[in-house]
């Protein structure tokens, strides 16, 4: 029995005791009553005995029927009360089991910290917590029944949801000094009033880690802003003097060297090259840094693009007995919008180093459809040293070598997969990476490349190769199971054999429609294959740009065709086309490597007069030295306004200048505020347009773009190539721009 249930027992018992009493009283009198009445009855004169007994049984009777109702009334309500003091017990302990959860409730809202406050419809307080109180730095009397409302130092934006519950910061004032505070306000009915109950968690500590996180987030990105800033700033800066080195170097090697000095000026070549790569790189990087990498969406012929690239590649590939080649899958569109000269960075680093870190076998690349529809995926995979697994992550961020230690042998500073990544990810793909130390690396770049919508031409017709046995003779496997794959896909049945003597032997065997020869096998060689395979139709070697000079020797020995290697699609097609000779298809097959040495024609003949404001001196020898190599006739102008100056006399003299190169930074008016002196001048006179070249270090979109704006018709980017700057001039128009 509870505790309260036990106090109740003594009231019980005093109530019955009382009932016992009265009972016993009403019957004592009525007893006394009917005693005296039959007393007296048989004391009276005419008293008769018959009539008596009668009374007293019947008396006694309904005594007794009395008694018996009374008894079963009795013990009935005696049940009924049983009932009824259980009841009242469980009331009474359901009610202290109320009264105890109710206080706990009110014990434990009072203890939480968060401040609870209830108004109703006109605002006046009607419940108040004691962590409200003492936020308001008053007593419960005060605020209950009154209006009273926090001051607020700061308000935050209020959110309202769906099940109609508002949230909302403030900052208020407190007598502990300013604290935040985190409503939730809610609308709850009591006393079948609506009221507004709010919650308010103080959130100061949270508010004041966030806003000291946000101050270190700026200050990061503040710092990270100027080092990309210090970045392109340093990088612009060592790209001006460089300029004077390799172009001197140029101008050097030129001049009457003996083989000692040519080697020396060849050094110093790469070794600016190379730091201009460094410095490229470093540019790069800022510029996706500070988020200003700019991707452009123009059509171009993607087979085409790829084994462009491809073909820059093979003569470093080819300088270390390393085979490069590519195979671009035909199901794919032959014309794909996006920005080819991005692309062609990523494919450049990629296969760069897969060159750099293979010493035999050789590099493919292979673009295929990807599963993802409208995407293609490219994979660059070498026969290196690969990659082990705890590096393959640690590769792709900043600086970041698989060995890096004292005893690297490779040069590089770990920004290409950077790059990379980031382009790849900004043309929203992906580049994985499949290595294992030792057995060479595959990079797996998927972009999405939309298909041009202009019609989907082949740059060539695939021949139908159906029925004709084709022999491939090489002793390297990679460009050899390529064209393999490729002339399957044509129909053929191919054979790959890796020397002379298997040859020897297969070639009996059956009747061969074609017998490629890799010139790799060595001169001799080659050409007793061309005599053994007299009965094919078609004999093609595979030659290196570098072995071209072979070539009528090895016509001599019966071959009826070459390619040149890596080999284009388009020009394998071309071989095996019906009308195919030794000496056709010449132009398709040209690598496009650098001519040697070979300026292009300039217009007029006898020169041009070419205007140079250039304010730096090694620069200005180095032009000079350049355009009247290149057969021009210069004039020096060492500013901006000297410039104009200088333009101005020659027109009023009526011998104007044929081209203006025109430097962007320089002291006083600088090459764009010139520039526009000219063209307004011209405007005024509705006189010749004088072509104005800009000559620049920075790369940025922006110079560009200014350049154009100003009226400027190209824009040279420093340091200077020799055939860029004959090019340039060449081109009278802006077309330069798109250089
Ligand atoms: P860098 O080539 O200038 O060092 P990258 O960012 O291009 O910088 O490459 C980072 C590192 O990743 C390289 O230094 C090399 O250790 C590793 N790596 C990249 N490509 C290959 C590859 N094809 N084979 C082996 N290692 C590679």
């Amino acid at each position: 029995m509870r505790p309260r249930a036990r106090l109740r027992k003594p009231a019980i018992i005093t109530r019955r005791l009382l009932s016992l009493i009265i009972r016993g009283v009403a019957i004592t009198t009525t007893s006394f009553a009917v005693a005296f009445g039959f007393l007296s009855g048989a004391t009276s004169g005419n008293y008769d005995p018959n009539m008596f007994a009668i009374g007293v049984a019947a008396l006694f009777g309904a005594a007794c029927g009395g008694m018996g109702i009374m008894l079963s009334r009795i013990r009935q309500m005696k049940g009924e009360l049983r009932e009824l003091e259980a009841r009242l017990e469980e009331v009474e302990d359901r009610h202290w089991e109320i009264k105890e959860a109710q206080e706990r409730a009110n014990s434990f809202f009072e203890a939480q910290g968060d401040v609870i406050v209830r108004r109703d419809s006109s605002g006046t307080v009607t419940y108040v917590n004691d962590a409200f109180c003492a936020l308001a730095g008053r007593s419960r009397d005060e605020l209950v029944g009154s209006s009273f409302a926090l001051p607020v130092e700061e308000q935050g934006k209020a959110v309202q949801h769906a099940d109609g519950t508002r949230i909302y910061d403030q900052k208020i004032r407190s007598g502990d000094g300013s604290r935040w505070i985190a409503w939730r306000e809610v609308t709850v009915r009591s006393d079948g009033e609506s009221e507004t109950q709010s919650v308010g968690r103080d959130i100061t500590d949270r508010v004041m880690a966030e806003r000291a996180l946000a101050e270190a987030r700026d200050q990061a990105e503040a710092a990270n802003r100027a080092k990309s800033r210090f970045l392109a700033m340093v990088s612009h800066e060592i790209r001006t003097p460089l300029n004077g080195i390799l172009g001197m170097a140029d101008l050097l090697g030129d001049t009457p060297l003996t083989p000692e000095q040519t080697s020396y000026v060849a050094a110093t070549k790469t070794s600016g090259q190379t730091l201009l790569g460094f410095i490229e790189e470093m540019l790069d990087l800022a510029k996706i840094e500070a988020g200003r990498l700019e991707l452009t969406a123009a059509p171009f012929a993607l087979a085409g693009f790829v084994e462009a690239t491809v073909e820059l590649l093979g003569p470093r590939a080819q300088g270390k007995g390393l085979e490069i080649c590519a195979y671009i899958d035909e199901r794919l569109p032959a014309r794909v919008i996006g920005d080819a000269a991005r692309l062609r960075q990523v494919l450049f680093n990629l296969a760069g180093n897969a060159i750099k870190f293979t010493e035999s076998g050789g590099v493919s690349i292979i673009v295929e459809p990807s599963e993802q529809p409208d995407h293609i995926a490219i994979s660059v995979r070498d026969t290196g040293i690969g990659i082990a697994p705890e590096n393959q992550t640690r590769i792709f961020a900043e600086f970041e070598q698989a060995d890096s230690g004292p005893t690297r042998k490779f040069d590089g500073i770990g920004l290409g997969l950077t790059i990379s990544k980031r382009i790849v990810e900004r043309m929203g793909g992906t580049i994985a990476i499949e290595s294992a130390l030792g057995k060479g690396s595959t990079f797996r770049v998927t972009i999405p490349l939309r298909r041009d919508g202009v019609a989907d031409v082949s740059a060539f017709t695939a021949p139908d190769l159906h029925g004709h046995n084709i022999l491939i003779i090489a002793p390297a496997a990679i460009e050899a199971s390529l064209l393999a794959r490729r002339l399957q896909r044509w129909g053929a049945r191919t054979a790959i054999v890796p020397d002379e003597n298997v040859a020897a032997a297969l070639m009996p065997e059956q009747p061969w429609s074609a017998v490629l020869v890799d010139h790799a096998l060595g001169t001799g060689t080659s050409a007793a294959l061309a005599r053994l395979a007299a009965n094919a139709s078609r004999r093609l070697v595979l030659v290196t740009p570098a072995m071209r000079h072979e070539l009528s020797a090895l016509k001599e020995a019966g071959f009826t065709g070459y390619l040149i290697k890596p080999v284009r699609a388009a020009s394998l097609a071309a071989r095996f086309s019906a009308d195919d000779a030794f000496d056709h298809g010449m132009a398709a097959e040209e690598p496009t490597i650098a001519p040697i040495a070979a300026p292009p024609v300039v217009p007029g003949g006898d020169g041009l007069s070419i205007l140079v404001a250039e304010d730096n001196e090694i620069n200005a020898l180095l032009m000079r030295a350049l355009l009247m190599k290149l057969g021009h006739h210069v004039t020096m102008a060492e500013s901006g306004s000297a410039a104009v100056a200088c333009w101005e006399a020659a027109r009023a003299a009526g011998t104007p200048f044929d081209r203006v190169l025109m430097d962007l930074h320089m002291p006083g008016m600088d090459g764009i505020a010139a520039t526009r002196r000219i063209r307004a001048v011209e405007a005024e006179d509705q006189g010749l347009h004088t072509p104005i070249i800009a000559l620049t270090a920075n790369v940025s979109a922006e110079d560009r773009d200014a350049c154009l704006a100003a009226g400027m018709d190209g824009f040279l980017i420093k340091p200077l190539d020799r055939d860029q700057l004959a090019e340039a001039l060449a081109a009278s128009n802006s077309a330069a721009f798109a250089a």
